[in-house]
């Protein structure tokens, strides 16, 4: 099984471009933050707990997260590798991510990092909330604190991932959807 993190800041286009990368490349498309939203719409426990939190721009707890990742890797057949989006966002969550697949003697393939500035991330932001209405997109003082909490919590895990020989990184300012999947599907064709 492969194992690919597609990674970066909000509004980077991770979600975008997974569909097509996962299809290509036979992969689940797993996102933590859509597995959020639906429990938020089921209106389970979970989803209430995690609403408060997403809705103030701040991270769930790592082990809410991990709890759901588990799961799915335990329960998936049929595909060739997992593509996972907005996971792993913090160095706990890397660490154990680490150890969830060295436990089933499999390991991190390779991150794609889609980059982009503060700026461009608060404009796809805006027009987002415009489109898709999530809560999380739509004010300004959430946006200013997910954009903090990226640099502060994510952020560090470009380091994590460049010792371990793992980091790929794709500038996305100022590029198509299209030309960032071509970026994309050309890296993973050389992996
Ligand atoms: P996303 O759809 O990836 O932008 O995620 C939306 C929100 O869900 C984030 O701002 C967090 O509040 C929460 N979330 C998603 N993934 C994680 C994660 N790996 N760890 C903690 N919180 C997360």
């Amino acid at each position: 099984m492969k194992y690919y993190i597609l990674f970066g800041p909000p509004g980077a286009g991770k979600g975008t471009q997974a569909g097509a990368i996962a299809e290509k490349f036979n992969l689940k498309h797993v996102s933590t933050g859509e597995l959020l939203r639906a429990e938020i719409a089921a209106g389970t426990e979970l989803g209430q707990q995690a609403k408060t939190l997403i809705e103030a721009g701040n991270l769930v707890p790592d082990s809410v997260v991990e709890g759901m990742i588990e799961n799915l890797f335990n329960t998936l057949k049929g595909v060739d590798g997992f593509l996972l989006d907005g996971f792993p966002r913090t160095l706990g969550q890397a660490e154990d991510l680490d150890k969830m697949l060295s436990a089933r003697g499999e390991k991190v393939d390779a991150v794609i990092s889609l980059m982009i500035s503060d700026s461009t991330i608060r404009e796809r932001l805006k027009g987002r909330a415009a489109i898709e209405g999530r809560a999380d997109d739509a004010n300004e003082e959430t946006i200013s604190n997910r954009i903090a909490t990226y640099h502060q919590k994510t952020e560090p895990l470009i380091n994590f991932y460049k010792a371990a020989g793992k980091y790929h990184e794709l500038n996305g300012d100022g590029k198509s959807i299209e030309e960032v999947r071509a970026l994309v599907f050309d890296l993973l064709n050389q992996l």
